[in-house]
Order: structure tokens, then C-alpha cells, then sequence
């Protein structure tokens, strides 16, 4: 039970995305609503399209205030995990958490979660942590402490998550409780907006060069891919979270069930798998990207220079083959 006189903390995961960062500040604004104070935590930055979210500008970011952060987590009687199943999911901060005596409390949606936490709350079910959110709130403190902030941000997390409602939305609670963020004061419009219509002019041309000149389909394994050096990104003049979401283009290929983006850094090759159907991105992510994720959506990492990764990722198509054509016939 969070008592008031504990001192809360919030965090979340590496390179935030929508349902991350929606789903902190959706807690930390239903928490503020009742008096309870906590303060939310992230171990990097987040792109623009994210940012405008109320209460962004209180999150303290560990790669900027790291000697502050660390006193954070270290004077916290209460940690709360949000949308991440393992500490190595917040890099660089991933020890402050053992160095924590602080009780671990995981909010997730992710499947096998490390059992490293004090209480898990790990549903697979839901579309995303700030549904979840919303169901553990408001059970314990009443629909009433959801102000327009809260329903904003935790709509945001939902209407991410789930690509506006159109994946990882099976069950009709879902759109029940998007229902009831609207009515609570988050405005359909203008948050789709907020996400969607805000990217730059360098980032448009950066995905149209992606689907024309560095998009390979492989339609007999009903996969494809994209790639990007260190190089085209610094032509394009990259900003975070620029790529986000150009892995899901693929998938609107007639026959393709599989997509798979590599972006390359100064240190490894970021993967992003994306899947329809029952072939499983997570464990394709765990077993050869150092990743996972859910079903049908993962990260992971490749330590290999890209051209080997390239290479390397046709030989898992062809290695996949079956499981491949046997989902894309189902
Ligand atoms: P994205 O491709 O958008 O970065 O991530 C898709 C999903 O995979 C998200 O649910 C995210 O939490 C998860 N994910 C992304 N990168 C990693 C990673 O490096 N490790 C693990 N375990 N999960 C990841
Ligand atoms: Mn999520």
C-alpha cells in the first residue's frame, strides 16, 4: 500500500516511448491529485513528440542529473517500475536499483518478467502499462482523481501503444477505458496531433529515402527490412525518436508478416522487430538481438558491424523459413 510519508519514485525505461512516458506521468499526476508526492525518473531523454505531455518538464532525466538522480533512488522507500520487466531495461541506471533498499513495485504488460521485484503487477493481457495504470488507480482511488492531465497522459500511453487502436487492442476494455480518458478530459484530437503531426521536414525525408532506397522485401519469407548507417542519419540531420514507428511500414506490404529496422549508433545496431499473426518478435529478439518485447513487438541490439548484421539477418530468414510462411498462412 503506498503510504504518504514513503518517499516515491517513479521510473521508466531506456530511450522512453509514449506509453513509458504516459503511463509515469499519468501515475504521478493521479498520485499528485491525492496527495501523495513522488517524483518520476527517467534514465534518458525523450523526443519532442513526447514532451509536450503534461508534467514532462518535472521528469529528471538520469543522463543529464545523474549525481541527483542517484540520491533519488537511493533516499526512495518505494520504487514503482513502469512498462519495463527487468532493471537492465533503464541501462545506465540499472545498478542504483540494487544499491536501493527500496521495495521494487512492477506496473507492466511485457511478458516474462524477472522476478527481481518485491511485487509484481505484470499483466500481458492489457494493450499497454498505462491501461494498467488506469485500472490500478482508479480501483484504489476513484475515477474522480483522473484530472484532464492524468487522462491525457494515460490516453497518450494507450493511443501509442497500440498504433491509435488499430494493434494490441483485442478486448473491449480497452477502448472502454479510452472512452472514459475522453471523458475525463483528454482530447482525442488534439493528442493524435500532439504525436503524429509534429515531426520535422529532415524526419519526412529521412522515411521517404528509408521506403525507397533501403527497403528490402523478401516476399518468399514474407519479411523486410530497413537499415540506416551513422552516416545517412547525420545526412538526414537525425534527432531522437526520428526512426520511431518506420519499422510498421512493411507490415502494410500485401504478404508481410515480419519487419525488422537496424539503426546504427556509436556503439551498437539498434533493432526493432515488428510481426503480425503468431510469429513472435520477442523471442527472435531474445534469442538473437540481446532484446525481447511483446508478440508482436520488440527491441533488441546487435554488437556486430551492420553488414554483418545484414548478412546475418538473411541467414535467420532463411533459418525461420517455415515458422514464417506457416504464419503468414494462417
Ligand atoms: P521499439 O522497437 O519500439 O524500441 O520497442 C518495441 C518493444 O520492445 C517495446 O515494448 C520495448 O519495451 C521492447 N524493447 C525495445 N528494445 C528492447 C531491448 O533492448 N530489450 C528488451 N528486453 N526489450 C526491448
Ligand atoms: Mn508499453
Amino acid at each position: 500500500m503506498l503510504v504518504p510519508a514513503n518517499r516515491i519514485v517513479l521510473t521508466t525505461h531506456h530511450n522512453p516511448d509514449g506509453d513509458a512516458i504516459g503511463s509515469m506521468l499519468g501515475l504521478w499526476h493521479i498520485l499528485e491529485q491525492v496527495g501523495i508526492h513522488s517524483i518520476a525518473v527517467a534514465p534518458n531523454s525523450f523526443p519532442d513528440f513526447l514532451s509536450w505531455m503534461p508534467g514532462s518538464d518535472t521528469i529528471l532525466r538520469f543522463s543529464s542529473s545523474r549525481q541527483k538522480v542517484r540520491e533519488v533512488l537511493a533516499g526512495a522507500d518505494i520504487i514503482v517500475c513502469l512498462d519495463y520487466n527487468g532493471f537492465s531495461r533503464t541501462e545506465d541506471m540499472e545498478s542504483l536499483f540494487s544499491a536501493s533498499s527500496a521495495k521494487k513495485i512492477l506496473i507492466d504488460h511485457h511478458p516474462q518478467p524477472e522476478n527481481t521485484f518485491d511485487l509484481s503487477i505484470s499483466v500481458v493481457e492489457v494493450s499497454s502499462t498505462s491501461e494498467l495504470v488506469f485500472e490500478l488507480a482508479t480501483e484504489i482511488f476513484g475515477l474522480k482523481t483522473l484530472n484532464p492531465d492524468a487522462a491525457t497522459c494515460l490516453y497518450a500511453g494507450i493511443m501509442t501503444d497500440t498504433g491509435s487502436f488499430s494493434y494490441a487492442c483485442s478486448r473491449g476494455r480497452t477502448l472502454e477505458i479510452a472512452g472514459m480518458l475522453v471523458d475525463s478530459g483528454a482530447v482525442v484530437e488534439r493528442i493524435q496531433s500532439l504525436v503524429y503531426n509534429n515531426f520535422s521536414a529532415d524526419r519526412m525525408k529521412l522515411l521517404g529515402y528509408c521506403l525507397c532506397e533501403k527497403m528490402k522485401v523478401f516476399q518468399e519469407y514474407h519479411a523486410a527490412c530497413i537499415w540506416l548507417t551513422r552516416e545517412e542519419l547525420k545526412r538526414f540531420n537525425h534527432q531522437m525518436g526520428d526512426t520511431e514507428g518506420f519499422v510498421n511500414y512493411p507490415l502494410s506490404i500485401k504478404g508481410i508478416i515480419f519487419s525488422v529496422i537496424f539503426v546504427e549508433n556509436d556503439s551498437y545496431v539498434k533493432v526493432s522487430l515488428r510481426s503480425r499473426g503468431s510469429f513472435s518478435v520477442n523471442e527472435f529478439a531474445r534469442k538473437y538481438y540481446n532484446g525481447g518485447g511483446h508478440l508482436n513487438a520488440a527491441g533488441g541490439k546487435s554488437f556486430q558491424p551492420i553488414e554483418a548484421t545484414l548478412t546475418g539477418f538473411e541467414q535467420l530468414l532463411h533459418q525461420h523459413s517455415h515458422e514464417l510462411i506457416a504464419a503468414a498462412g494462417e
